[in-house]
């Protein structure tokens, strides 16, 4: 950050002081008129967060104000520094990425038989949620909180309206980047369906609460809300709404929600990346060549592809202008940086620095991208990319999949983690996350496969997996694969320079690859020629295998038996 002698630090903080003062005067006037609510910004008529969610007795209300004063409030409350990039940078605080063991779900007569209970969706009772709730409004009593209207959902017939009333300006300047921003016109008449509260600062007590810890995210179906506190990460806020749609659109609308992200090319064809945290969503949709749709999360309706967000929320760990030059362009004012380092005492970004944590972020509105589908919608899809960061090195760099090995892989949703990142510590782990998003599936997974294989059957759309992970070895021995061989496979598949070349096809996982592509050295299209040693790559494959085998496990009941045929086979090679 910046150092302590830093000018603007010091105009922050006599500004501060000055602004405490006056905030504190007008906060006891205020009480003593009995007229807590000050409200300012621009207010629908029928906005009342009193008669909606049953806050009462704030302090100022601040409704939909916009970047830049929110970018002015989070500097004077000396909760973030404007970087030279004129993007403002934040630190959420003790949470830096999702905390998925404190993310609950209301268990009541619309969820109780619907949603899938376990370690993703946690239920607690009507009575925690509205014990907890009422202890959350008394810590907001007296305090200014930010109001934003929003929608998620850019497909007009499945549009839901959101409120999101946070405690931090910069929270809410997040919601505003993230989501779909309706006009001034539409606010003025805007109705909330769904509202998000989002306290930081209210620290939940396990012991009167029933929360694991002090942090939580509760999902209410029934009250259509979401309460986040405890933590200040706002990939919660983004993350929370994305679970509610994964209930709402399947369970209620018939339409495939997808943890993807999705663009469309000259000729209007769309595509579509699913894959798991660090994969490659974000930064392979980012495509000169071709129109965003959305980085993240996505519908399926009948032939079209919608976004549910209005932003993109990209890592920038070594975040370079060559290799991903529409991301860093759109690190603009407007922008939010999360949790970066400074090169020196400089507000310059420095985004190789992981000090406070690898999952460095920045968010922006979908505009900040040049070339962007408006609205973000497509046609269905005519190729859908699987992305895995096979940290192994064992599947190729791309290969296309049947039907059935698509049906597989989703259920799978396989990527591998790096161990870490001390000297020494080079076995990756795998991670197997049901359709590329078990942790945002209110649902069972097979609710998400079945919708998945209708909208595949007697199509001609192409799957293809992409192993955007390591390559010549595992980690530790191995390497990343280049970003723009990547790339160049990707549009290879895209303009159909795939369809008429030779495939082979992969011992143990059985999956079939081009032999030569375009922009991209042939030799390392088939993974086990990359390895050095071939019996450690036997060796390591069939080890993968036995992880995606037993993984299976318990899909294996209600899967046909053309799908179970599907998994890899595990078995020495030759
Ligand atoms: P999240 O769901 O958390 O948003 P994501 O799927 O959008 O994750 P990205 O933000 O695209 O993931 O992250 C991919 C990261 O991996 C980027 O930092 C990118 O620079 C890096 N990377 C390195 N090599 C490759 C490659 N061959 N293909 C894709 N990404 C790569
Ligand atoms: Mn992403």
């Amino acid at each position: 950050m910046l150092s302590q002698s830093h000018p603007l630090l010091k105009f922050i903080r006599e500004k501060q002081a000055y602004l405490t003062e006056a905030t504190y005067f007008c906060g006891k006037i205020a009480l003593l008129k009995n007229e807590c609510m000050n409200e300012f910004g621009k207010r629908g008529n029928n906005a009342d967060l009193k008669a909606t969610i049953g806050l009462e007795n704030l302090g100022n209300v601040f409704w939909n104000l916009t970047p830049a004063e929110l970018v002015e409030d989070t500097i004077l409350n000396g909760q973030g520094v404007l970087t030279d990039t004129g993007a403002i940078a934040i630190e959420t605080g003790e949470f830096t990425g999702r905390s998925p063991k404190d993310r609950f779900v209301v268990k009541d007569a619309k969820t109780e038989n619907s949603v899938w209970w376990g370690d993703v969706n946690i239920p607690v009772s009507t009575e925690q949620f509205d014990a907890l709730y009422n202890r959350m409004k008394a810590y907001l009593t007296g305090k200014d909180v930010y109001v934003r209207d929003a929608y998620a959902c850019a497909d007009d017939n499945f549009r839901m309206n959101l409120r999101v009333t946070t405690e931090f300006p910069w929270s809410n300047m997040f919601a505003y980047n993230m989501f779909l921003r309706p006009t001034d016109a539409e606010i003025e008449n805007f109705d909330a369906e769904w509202n998000i509260v989002c306290a930081p600062g209210f620290l939940a007590n396990p012991e009167i609460d029933g929360t694991r810890q002090h942090n939580f995210a509760i999902l209410n179906f029934t009250r259509k809300m979401i309460i986040i506190g405890g933590t200040g990460y706002t990939g919660e806020i983004k993350k929370g709404i994305f679970s509610v749609l994964n209930y709402v659109l399947p369970h209620e609308k018939n339409v495939l929600s997808m943890h993807c992200s999705a663009n469309v090319g000259e000729g209007g064809d769309t595509a579509i990346f699913f894959g798991l945290s660090g994969t490659g969503k974000t930064t392979l949709s980012s495509d000169p060549n071709r129109r965003l749709i959305g980085d993240d999360e996505h519908g399926w309706a009948d032939n079209s592809v919608f976004n549910f967000e209005g932003g993109c929320y990209a890592k920038t760990i070594d975040l370079s202008k060559e290799k991903e030059p529409q991301i860093y362009d759109a690190i603009k004012f407007g922008a939010i940086l999360e949790n970066i380092g400074f090169v020196g005492e400089t507000s310059t970004p420095d985004y190789a620095d992981g000090k406070i944590t690898e999952n460095t972020r920045v968010s922006y509105p979908i505009d900040f991208i040049d070339n962007i589908m408006t609205p973000s919608v497509g046609s269905g899809p005519k190729n859908i990319f699987f992305l895995t960061a096979d940290a192994f090195g064992v599947l190729p760099p791309i290969s296309r999949l049947t039907k059935e090995q698509a049906m597989y892989h989703f259920m799978s949703g396989y990527t591998a983690k790096v161990a870490g990142t001390e000297v020494g510590i080079t076995e990756p782990t795998t991670t197997f996350s049901a359709c590329f998003g078990k942790a945002f599936l209110p649902l069972h997974p097979a609710k998400y496969a079945k919708l998945l294989g209708e909208k595949l059957e007697g199509t001609d759309i192409k799957v293809w997996l992409i192993n955007t992970g390591w390559s010549g070895g595992s980690y530790g021995v191995g390497s990343r694969m280049k970003l723009s061989y990547t790339r160049a496979m990707i549009t290879a598949a895209l303009t159909g320079k795939l369809d008429n070349v030779e495939f082979a096809t992969l011992p143990v996982f059985e999956l079939a690859f081009p032999t030569s592509c375009e922009g991209v050295p042939a030799e390392i299209l088939n993974p086990r020629e990359t390895w050095a040693d071939k019996a450690a790559y036997d060796k390591t494959a069939n080890h993968l295998a036995e992880q995606f085998v037993k993984n299976f496990e318990i899909y294996a009941a209600e899967t046909s038996a053309d799908i179970l045929a599907a998994a890899p086979k595990t078995k020495m090679t030759v």
